[in-house]
């Protein structure tokens, strides 16, 4: 690693930036695509429309021509960051996309990705989905050697780590090396004016697929929806702790760590799109079986299932249709607002639940409501709903969540706040039913999660629901969050 030499002032800054806390990456989503004979910033503006899900906050796109990279990044969804001109303006055969997450406290224009960095032979962008557990004495490490960032995300880091461990080789020997020193998760995309690079940790807690386009080129995409937009089709997921590399010279592929498969199970249960697939299962009918076994382990008299669109309708449908009851949309979304747990503060994520949702009156009044949705997290959302449902006349409510109850925070990538936000960990089942003033409210098992799945329990993260979480967890990050004396894996 090169030693950089840095002016007084300039330690000065770095300095006063230790101060700040780095804020994690959050389940975002990443795609990117080498196709010489395509118009690749297009494609990826493509890809990341079908991503918009995983992330709202900023949107980015980088294209390298072989000679350069171009970066354009904004806060805002795809189709505000982007137009015809600024896609025009970027051309070249690679092109690299991201969409953030937003989080409190860290909706900052600095820390949109790509993440853009120079180093002594070339420029590197940067785009990453996850959270690392290790990036404060990562940073550290770095700023002593003479780094200077411009973000506080951890995925300036991973581009900087890069960026310093080029100086003493190959951009592939740099990015093993970094591979090597990360902790936690990481499913990153990364371009250099000729090559473009995927990797995944060793657990492969972030979602991260190849795919090959018609004339054989190849894409990568958090998701296998963000191919199928561009009709790419699915070759094969990049394997936990495998890194891919794309140039002139076509696919290669290297097992760098150890697979430890621990695939955030959340993925199934809410953040991937029901139409991608994950471990060669459909999400939809994951989701739809898991309404299934929900029925079966939690049935209730009543005249109507609904589901909590749009992610508690597959559920719902499941549900249904092992129970013998009608289904039926009782909530009607307006599609045009985001994801409710985006909005960081608690006063808009309220008013953002009544502006999403709307009860169909007809369809709810006089009934005995079933209500699917796919978790509780602050419990907010559902209580709610409850209240927008009684208003709209429901006569009983019996509440089923096609996931059990989310008790520890996530560490890897997923912003659930600290313990104290999540009612499922001070409280019963019971209680909370009395507090969100449902008549019943029941969880799927994690047994029957996972046979929903269609793979096993120890192919999984599901530290939220269990505590055992698959990456250790340092202690400065455990207390910013927990407490976590109260995990029984601790
Ligand atoms: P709440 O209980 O109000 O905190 O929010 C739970 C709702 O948010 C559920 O309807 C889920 O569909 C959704 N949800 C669950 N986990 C997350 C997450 N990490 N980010 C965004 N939304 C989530
Ligand atoms: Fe996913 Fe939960 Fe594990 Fe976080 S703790 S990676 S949300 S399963």
């Amino acid at each position: 690693m090169k030693k950089r030499n840095l002016d007084p002032n300039h330690q000065k800054l770095i300095n006063q930036r230790d101060l700040q806390n780095d804020k994690p990456e959050e389940a975002c989503g990443v795609f990117a695509v080498y196709a010489p004979k395509e118009d690749v910033s297009r494609l990826a503006y493509f890809g990341l429309h079908a991503l918009q899900h995983r992330g709202q906050e900023s949107a980015g796109i980088a294209v390298g021509d072989g000679k350069s990279i171009f970066v354009v990044k904004d806060m805002g969804l795809v189709p505000q960051v982007f137009d015809e001109r600024s896609l025009a303006g970027l051309q070249g055969h690679i092109a690299l996309g991201h969409v953030r997450y937003s989080t409190t406290g860290s909706t900052r224009w600095e820390n949109a990705q790509p993440v853009h960095k120079t180093f002594d032979e070339g420029t590197l962008a940067l785009a990453h989905n996850g959270n690392l557990v290790n990036s404060k004495h990562l940073k550290e490490m770095l700023q002593r050697n003479g780094s200077f960032f411009n973000s506080t995300s951890d995925t300036e880091v991973i581009a900087d780590l890069i960026a310093s461990f080029v100086g003493d080789g190959s951009v592939e020997k740099a990015v093993v090396q970094t591979m090597n020193l990360l902790e936690g998760a990481f499913a990153v995309a990364m371009i250099t004016e000729k090559a473009l690079y995927a990797f995944r940790d060793a657990q492969g807690l972030r979602p991260m697929c190849i795919g090959k386009l018609k004339n054989g080129s190849y894409v990568i995409s958090s998701e296998t929806c963000g191919l199928d937009i561009i009709g790419a089709k699915f070759v094969d997921e990049v394997k936990p702790g495998e890194l891919v590399k794309v140039s002139k010279k076509g696919l290669s592929r290297r097992q760098v760590l150890e697979p430890k498969p621990s695939l955030c199970v959340f993925e199934f249960i809410y953040f991937a799109r029901p139409d991608s697939n994950l471990l060669d299962k459909n999400l939809y009918a994951a989701r739809k079986k898991m309404g299934v076994l929900l029925a079966k382990e939690a049935p209730v008299k009543a005249d109507l299932v609904i589901g909590v669109p749009d992610s508690g309708v597959p559920a719902a449908i499941g549900f249904a249709e092992e129970s013998g009851l009608p289904y039926g949309e009782g909530l009607i979304k307006n599609r045009y607002i985001g994801r409710t747990f985006i909005q960081p503060s608690q006063t808009i994520r309220e008013v953002g639940i009544k502006m999403k949702l709307n009860p169909l009156a007809s369809v709810i009044n006089g009934k005995r409501i079933i209500v699917v949705d796919d978790s509780i997290v602050r419990g907010n959302t559902t209580k709610k709903i409850i209240g927008l449902l009684r208003d709209a006349g429901a006569k009983e409510i019996h509440v089923r969540i096609s996931s059990p109850p989310y008790k520890y925070p996530c560490f890897y990538g997923i912003d659930t706040a600290s313990i104290d936000n999540l009612i499922a960990s001070e409280n019963s089942i019971e209680e909370i039913a009395k507090k969100i003033k449902a008549e019943t409210l029941n969880y799927l098992s994690l047994d029957s999660l996972i046979k929903s799945t269609g793979s096993s329990k120890n192919k999984f993260c599901h530290a939220c629901l269990t505590g055992d979480y698959p990456v250790k967890i340092p202690s400065e990050l455990r207390v910013s969050k927990l407490m976590l004396e109260k995990s029984p894996s601790n």
